[in-house]
């Protein structure tokens, strides 16, 4: 490639179009690549890179050996003789000679290897004669100033791949991204003072990431993204830009908790060791090491007089609820109400009965609010919030959202697996915000925690009380059902209890996340989903009853069912006046029955990790061991049966959080209101996680120290944050 002098002929702000051999037409391509300026090409970062080997010339080439040819067809001949045989092969000839390439049965290529295009091979070449022959290479067709034997590709250079559309080439936008970097990543700011750099190397290094000295300045890191010298130099440039992105993210993230927290006020309700004692004393079983180190975490927070905002997390029967109890009777006792929100009217009033009986003979007075009660049942609750003659009030969330309450200390949301864009209750004139705390069953993946999470605490039980029972997993075939069916029905004999869940209909296998919705239409949103599914599990129960289970008592739960009977056929289920239990999913989010040790769940492919997890749940309640039998509809993708097997193997909620994660990505996980981050250039949250977790702790060090970023040396840095987050996390100029 003929040297060029230095041109100054561009800055940042020229239009692509101006940019040394673009024009009119390729200005077009790249401007759908979003590409409008010289600075987005200097920032528009490569997706990967590849190593390849450079090109091998014909006297070089060995036997058997992997090796690169480039050259031009010459010839290419299509031969058939009888009907669904044919040969194809061409010869593919350079300055250093020619080779020979022929692909059997695949006439179609003679349409894309015609004479005088220019071709990149790959394969193992063998002698045929005098020439060496590659059958059934691959193949690439390259432009002629691809083939130039001094360009990149072809000196075994590190190459850069761009994220691409249809209409740019790989190699035009390296030809250009490299140009560019080379006249204008010299002028660029640097944002990152060196003493962070070398902080964040250190830490980096400390955390596994592989980095020879210390994070690069700006212009090394663009010149080497867009050309990397070595690949260590490419694997500094790209800790650099992952870590800044991260960083850069956290630090706005740490402002906005940090405001947050400042403005707000909340009532203080330090825990005393003689407050503590009074309320363990209720409990009828010790706490976990786990749920004394949470319960700690908690009480410390609600002790100060800004409003926690806590998120805890654990699998089902790891003792949320226990915890919860502990937070609302502290809050209680500092002479404030707390209010527990359920997800359904069955959890609601199973909170409700757990509290009463903890809390029976104490002074204090508990109320229920769910959409059963009659009007004038309800209005009268109503006032005894309002005039504080109730301190717990257990409710539906749709319901305790539009309270007006005496004086509300603590707000306790279950959400069982759902995350929510979650509401702030209703605040009097002049009132101060409660304190949350959010309790979930599905363990948020780290890197999802630190992100879309970022402004929440996080508290994690891990532990489980002792004496849970183990659930053994099976994933069934078909030809099991028999065998199965006797293995229930021997337990049922045993004195054992069991679920059927019944299939999902319809294609969709991931439940609807009701956090795109208002909070308001949440019990009517369960009910339209169940619609198709009650067809089903009544067909199911149906079959099951008249059939295999005929022996046996057997009864039919789903959403659809009024209140009332709900009600009675859980207690009668609890109370083990019913042998077996055919439902949907309504028994994922509730249900506590210890004697239930067995269940089946029918079409098992149709639901979503975290259901089946929630499911499982539901018998590890006891001191009998579990047995869950997963069947599935048989058609099955191979993303299903990934997910079924990993659900099989894995027990421990946070794994198949992270599973989950991995397999599905986290869009699933989150509504979408929530996600109100910006998209990531270059980190990938799942890859990234060890840089993830370094930029969150330096930034929380940072905004602590300085919240709201004043130092000089850090004017460039806060720059990027407001402008990359001021508006979407609402820091405002002055953060
Ligand atoms: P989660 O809300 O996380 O599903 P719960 O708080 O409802 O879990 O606890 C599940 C079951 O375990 C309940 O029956 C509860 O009484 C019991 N439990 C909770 N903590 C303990 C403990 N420390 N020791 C013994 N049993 C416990
Ligand atoms: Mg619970």
């Amino acid at each position: 490639m003929p040297v060029e002098p230095p041109a100054p002929e561009f800055e940042p702000s020229t239009p692509v179009q101006y940019l040394p051999g673009v024009g009119a037409a390729r200005a077009e391509r790249l401007r759908r690549l979003g590409l409008r300026r010289a600075q987005d090409v200097l920032f528009f970062f490569p997706r990967e890179h590849q190593f390849p080997p450079p090109p091998t010339r014909v006297d070089d080439l060995r036997e058997g050996c992997p090796a690169t040819f480039i050259g031009k067809i010459t010839d290419a001949e299509l031969v058939s003789r009888t009907p669904g045989k044919s040969l194809f092969a061409a010869i593919v000839e350079n300055d250093s000679g020619a080779v020979r390439i022929v692909f059997f049965n695949q006439p179609f290529r003679a349409e894309q290897l015609i004479f005088d295009r220019i071709v990149r091979l790959s394969g193992s070449p063998k002698l045929a004669g005098l020439r060496w022959e590659f059958t059934h290479p691959k193949y690439e067709l390259i432009e002629a100033d691809e083939a130039d034997a001094e360009s990149p590709e072809n000196k075994g250079e590190i190459l850069p791949v761009y994220p691409l559309t249809e209409c740019v080439k790989e190699y035009e936008l390296r030809r250009l991204t490299r140009r560019v970097a080379s006249v204008l990543a010299g002028g660029v700011k640097e944002v990152m003072p060196p003493s962070i750099r070398a902080d964040a190397s250190v830490r980096l290094r400390e955390a596994g990431i592989e980095l020879v000295g210390d994070l690069p300045g700006i212009s090394t890191t663009l010149r080497d993204i867009h050309g990397p010298p070595s690949a260590e130099a490419l694997t500094a440039a790209r800790t650099r830009l992952i870590f800044q992105e991260l960083f850069v993210m956290q630090l706005a993230l740490a402002m906005r908790r940090t405001s947050l927290t400042g403005r707000l006020q909340a009532p203080a309700m330090p825990c005393t060791a003689k407050i503590r004692q009074r309320i363990l004393r209720r409990f009828p079983f010790e706490l976990t090491a786990d749920q004394n180190r949470v319960i700690d975490e908690i009480t410390r927070e609600m002790g100060r007089q800004f409003p926690m905002n806590r998120l805890l997390q654990g699998d089902v029967g790891s003792g949320k609820t226990v915890v919860a109890i502990f937070a609302m009777m502290l809050a209680v006792a500092s002479g404030h109400q707390a209010t527990l929100m359920a997800p359904t009217e069955v959890l609601a009033r199973q909170h409700y009965q757990t509290l009463s009986k903890i809390l029976a003979d104490s002074r204090v007075r508990i109320g229920l609010l769910c959409g059963s009660l009659t009007a004038a049942q309800r209005r009268e609750t109503l006032e005894q919030i309002a005039s504080g003659e109730l301190d717990l009030i257990i409710g539906t969330q749709a319901l305790v959202y539009d309270i007006d309450f005496h004086s509300l200390g603590l707000c306790v949301i279950d959400e069982q697996h759902k995350f929510g864009v979650r509401q702030r209750v209703r605040l009097r004139e002049g009132g101060v915000d409660p304190h949350y705390l959010v309790m979930s069953a599905t363990p948020i993946p780290r890197s999802v925690a630190m992100t879309q999470f970022g402004d929440v605490d996080l508290s994690t039980l891990r532990e489980k009380p002792a004496g849970r029972g183990e659930v053994h997993t099976y994933l069934a075939v078909d030809s099991w059902r028999d065998r199965w069916w006797d293995f229930v029905r021997q337990r049922i004999a045993e004195g054992r209890q069991a679920y059927v869940v019944a299939p999902r209909v319809g294609n969709e296998s991931v439940p609807r996340d009701p956090s795109t919705e208002s909070p308001d239409d949440l019990d009517e949103l369960t009910l339209l989903d169940e619609v198709e599914d009650v067809t089903s599990v009544s067909r199911t129960f149906e079959n099951l009853r008249d059939n295999v289970l005929k022996e046996h008592r057997v009864e039919l739960l789903h959403g659809r069912m009024k209140p009332e009977a709900k009600q009675d056929v859980m207690q009668r289920f609890a109370d083990g006046e019913i042998d077996v239990l055919v439902s949907t999913t309504v028994i994922e989010v509730g249900v506590d029955v210890a004697n239930a040790t067995v269940m089946t769940i029918l079409g098992g492919n149709r639901f979503g990790l975290a259901q089946l997890h929630q499911l499982r749940g539901r018998i590890s309640r006891g001191v009998h061991a579990g047995y869950l039998c997963v069947f599935t509809d048989g058609e099955g993708s191979p993303e299903d049966s990934e997910r079924l097997k990993v659900f099989e193997q894995t027990s421990d909620g946070f794994e198949l959080a992270e599973a989950d994660f991995r397999l599905r990505g986290p869009g699933d996980m989150l509504g979408r209101k929530q996600s109100g981050l910006a998209p990531l250039r270059i980190a990938d949250l799942n890859r990234d996680i060890e840089i993830l977790q370094v930029a969150r702790t330096m930034a929380q060090e940072l905004i602590d120290e300085d919240p709201g970023m004043q130092a000089e040396e850090l004017a460039g840095l806060r720059d990027q944050v407001l402008r990359r987050y001021g508006d979407r996390l609402d820091l405002g100029d002055g953060a």
